[in-house]
């Protein structure tokens, strides 16, 4: 096993979590996190409050952002760690990542009201932190709110997933400029809880092999997204296609996530940890 407390996945009010850099922090700290990363949605907003807030509760951290990706007609979530904050290139490609959202929660909201949910972009943004940064989960919140749905999940599963009224197709960036956003700005691209995605073994080779040929260096295997099959499953897939492993909540609330910060199983000992070739770039 390596037996570091590393935590390098979850979200802040500065995209579809509810705490606030500050308080995940210091919630990752009382759970034991040694390395901690804040992994905001096609966001980097929050990166200098946690990497200060981090400093003030004795953790290590790496900076962090979660790139939303299309690929293969399917999204798929890209990780980036350890890159430059300020690199104006991945600031701008985040920025243009981010550009459909509002036209597209917009749309959401009018297929919603065809069945009947009203004002949902309203409701949807009193959730929102950061007006850049509406997803789908501001969503599901109003919905739970209003008592359509008794939780999350559901509203995902009855209105927000592919096929269901909620559902609007869109566009994210492309595989290979999110992956060198990432490494031009001196970090590594991860790619998040590959057990997600809904992809024959065809496709998910070609994600991995695509992947790597743009620079692509880690993978997610153990995370709150995984059950412990799926982690053995994805460290043969790293060890494979010779990818560093990564370990990480995926944590969004406390009402919300079954995860809670670094409260998941350690990584196995034969994998390289991310953190051994982002050495340098901890904080
Ligand atoms: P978006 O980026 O707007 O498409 O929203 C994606 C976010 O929705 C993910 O990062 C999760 O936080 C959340 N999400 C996706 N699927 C589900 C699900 N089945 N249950 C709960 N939350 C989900
Ligand atoms: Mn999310
Ligand atoms: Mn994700
Ligand atoms: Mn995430």
């Amino acid at each position: 096993m390596s037996i570091l407390n590393a935590d390098l996945h979850c979200h802040s009010v500065v995209s579809d979590g509810t705490m606030t850099p500050e308080d995940l922090a210091a919630r990752a700290a009382a759970n034991g996190v040694e390395l901690w990363a804040l992994t905001d949605h096609d966001e980097i907003g929050g990166q200098h409050r946690a990497a200060a807030a981090a400093r003030q509760h004795g953790m290590k951290y790496l900076t962090g952002t979660e790139i939303s990706v299309t690929f293969a007609g399917a999204t798929v979530h890209i990780v980036g760690l350890g890159f430059d904050p300020d690199d104006a290139a991945m600031r701008q490609g985040l920025a243009d990542t981010r550009g459909g959202r509002g036209a597209r929660a917009m749309e959401m909201a009018d297929q919603l009201a065809k069945v009947g949910i009203k004002d949902a972009y309203e409701g949807a943004l009193r959730y929102v932190g950061n007006p850049e940064l509406v997803s789908r989960t501001h969503f599901a919140r109003f919905l739970v709110e209003t008592g359509v749905c008794k939780e999350t999940s559901e509203v995902f599963r009855k209105y927000l997933t592919e096929g269901k009224p909620g559902y609007v197709p869109h566009r994210w960036a492309s595989l290979g400029p999110a992956v060198q956003w990432i490494t031009e700005a001196g970090g590594m691209a991860v790619i998040a809880h590959p057990a997600r995605y809904k992809f024959t073994a065809n496709e998910e080779y070609a994600l991995f092999t695509e992947f790597k040929a743009h620079g692509g260096r880690g993978v997610e295997v153990v995370t709150g997204s995984h059950t412990a099959a799926e982690a053995v499953k994805y460290a043969e897939t790293a060890r494979e296609f010779g990818l560093a492993a990564s370990r990480g909540s995926d944590f969004h609330s406390p009402d919300e996530s079954h995860t809670d910060l670094g409260l998941l199983p350690y990584l196995p000992g034969e994998l390289t940890p991310v953190w051994e070739l982002l050495a340098d770039r901890v904080r």
